[in-house]
């Protein structure tokens, strides 16, 4: 089984047998070597793996916990213990791997760790003129009979975005978050590593459950307001941080979404929060995974904007850059490898976005340095959402954002180096500066794009363009040099 199948009651173990069946698990040092992984996420996911054969062996299991070269080494050593026995598992996460594994001659079972097989995702998927994700997620409601009543949406409507996406509040208690305990296990793993252990993440499917309960009583009612709010005052918000959980399978969405809802029908959370929530694992999770295979495996290399440019050196180093928004965010993703979805998308992916940073780039270092980031959902989320390099297949229009916004959804403005208003001259803001150029870069690929027209208008109407579009080459060069 893999290290984000972590699940008794899905995928292969859900018909296993303690008297007949041997459990095998594979440590691919080629896996753990092969990439910059953040520290955090090999302590994460390696201890969780760890945690859960120990489970297994309370029940009885046979179990083989193997550290190997490759994981087909670590199944030919399983089979040389075990004999030619049929290997089976649940339909692995990752094109490379499902391909891999099924030369080996594994057996699939259906990957139930989500609420939509990927048959039935893509069945819908055929019925679409375009992939809206809205339109996905009212399906699902329906479908799993989530916050409908009488055909209708709860509360009236299907959608309460307008509701939230209120700026970071002034003046404002966060409540505090859960602090993990840490076991020997979870010591010597982060030893291994090099991860220092702050009691952020648990490892075992108790510490997953007391995350969940944690936040359903202390957060979900302030969930929806400032989901999308930036602020330093408070890295987590009233973010659940349960995605690590769902994705190494130590919890289950349906699990997940179960006491939300009942905390909404007890009058404990109001619709705007809960609807968020359950908007973010029924729609969004489940729609990210569904178009990763419904795309297939070349969805990966898209470059639809052509962009070539390196990763600029602020993404591996949060002190190269003046940026205040950048820098805050890139040192939350140092301290614990995750920041919540507005940083990612409206500060790191835009970022990515608008200097014209490889997609293939920048996705290789999502996948490295998140807690949560699965290749099935890093690849839709960067080549489709963040960067756009899919040519419009997830997202009608790019996220590209200037200083305005993050003005406006952070307060880390007001303590950085540039102004948010100035576009052009030493003091403008990189964001600013870079969205204009980003525009001006690409009207013509935008020009039939009717949800861009208003800003090719807006760039039209720009006296200093070609002012800016020299700060532009400055500010790239900068970034480049670690300076900006
Ligand atoms: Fe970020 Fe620009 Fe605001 Fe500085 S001025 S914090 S670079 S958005």
């Amino acid at each position: 089984m893999a290290h984000d199948h972590l699940n008794l009651t899905r995928g292969a173990l859900k018909t296993a047998n303690p008297a007949t069946d041997a459990v095998v698990l594979v440590e691919s040092q080629r896996m753990i070597e092969g990439r910059n992984w953040h520290p955090a996420r090999l302590f994460f996911l390696i201890s969780s793996a760890r945690h859960f054969v120990a489970e297994l062996e309370t029940k009885g299991f046979t179990v083989r916990y193997l550290q190997a070269p490759t994981t087909v080494d670590g199944l030919d050593a399983a089979r040389a213990e075990f004999g030619p026995l049929p290997v089976v598992a649940a339909e692995a996460s990752s094109h490379r791997q499902l391909a891999q594994l099924s030369a080996y001659g594994v057996t699939w079972v259906e990957n139930d760790l989500f609420l939509t097989s990927r048959r039935h995702f893509g069945m819908w998927a055929e019925t679409q003129k375009t992939f809206v994700m809205e339109n996905f997620y009212r399906a699902q409601r329906v479908r799993l009979g989530l916050l409908v009543e009488n055909g209708k949406p709860a509360g009236g409507s299907w959608n309460y975005d307008a509701d939230n996406r209120l700026p970071p509040p002034k003046h404002y208690s966060w409540p505090e978050r859960l602090v993990h305990q840490q076991d020997d296990l979870d010591r010597a793993v982060a030893e291994r590593f090099g991860y220092q252990l702050d009691g952020t993440w648990a490892t075992t499917r108790e510490g997953a459950l007391a995350q969940l309960d944690y936040f359903v009583e202390h957060h979900l009612a302030g969930f929806g307001p400032y989901e999308d709010a930036i602020t330093s005052e408070d890295w987590s918000l009233h973010h659940s941080l349960l995605s690590p959980y769902l994705n190494n399978g130590l919890l289950h969405a349906d699990e997940v979404i179960k006491p939300v809802i009942r905390a909404y029908a007890e009058g404990k959370a109001p619709i705007a929060s809960v609807e968020a929530f359950v908007r973010q694992v029924i729609g969004w999770r489940e729609y990210i995974n569904g178009m990763y295979w419904y795309l297939g495996e070349g969805y990966r290399e898209g470059n639809g904007l052509n962009a070539t440019g390196a990763l600029p050196p602020v993404f591996n180093d949060s002190t190269k850059t003046k940026m205040r928004c950048v820098q805050q965010v890139v040192a939350d993703v140092e301290a614990r490898a995750w920041t919540h979805h507005i940083p990612r998308l409206m500060v790191l992916s835009n970022l990515a976005l608008i200097t014209g940073t490889n997609p293939q780039a920048f996705l290789d270092w999502m996948r490295e340095q998140f807690i949560d980031a699965s290749e099935w959902v890093m690849v839709p989320n960067v080549i489709g959402m963040a960067t756009h390099a899919d040519g419009g297949k997830l997202m009608t229009k790019p996220y590209a954002a200037g200083g305005a916004y993050l003005n406006r959804m952070t307060i880390h403005c007001k303590s950085c180096a540039y102004d948010p208003k100035l576009r052009v001259g030493d003091n403008a803001c990189p964001f600013s500066t870079l969205y204009w150029d980003f525009l001006a870069r690409h009207q013509e690929a935008f020009a039939k794009n009717h949800r861009m027209q208003q800003q090719l208008q807006g760039l039209k109407r720009l006296t200093d363009l070609p002012e800016l579009r020299v700060r532009a080459r400055e500010v790239l060069d900068g970034l480049a040099a670690g300076t900006i």
